[in-house]
């Protein structure tokens, strides 16, 4: 039961989180919206994040800093 626990623990948090650096460049500053942000986008909705998709698209290393994970990919 705990390795299925940590299974899916694992799925849900975003595979580009050790190369995605929005909250260090950009938001520093505001470190418990930053937080906020992380619970609701990197460790367990990421399917929902701009950035997430972007990198899924055109790879993490070309994401532009500023491009925010709730922003409309039109
Ligand atoms: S901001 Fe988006 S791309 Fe970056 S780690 Fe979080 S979910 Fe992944």
């Amino acid at each position: 039961m705990g390795a299925k626990n940590n299974e899916l623990s694992k799925s849900s948090i975003c595979e580009f989180l050790a190369v995605c650096n929005f909250f260090e460049v950009i938001m520093p500053s505001v470190p418990q919206l930053c937080e906020k942000m992380r619970q609701n986008y990197c460790y367990g909705g990421c399917g929902k994040c701009a950035r997430h998709a972007y990198s899924k698209l055109y790879g993490s290393q070309d994401i532009p800093d500023d491009l925010f994970p709730n922003a409309f990919l039109g």
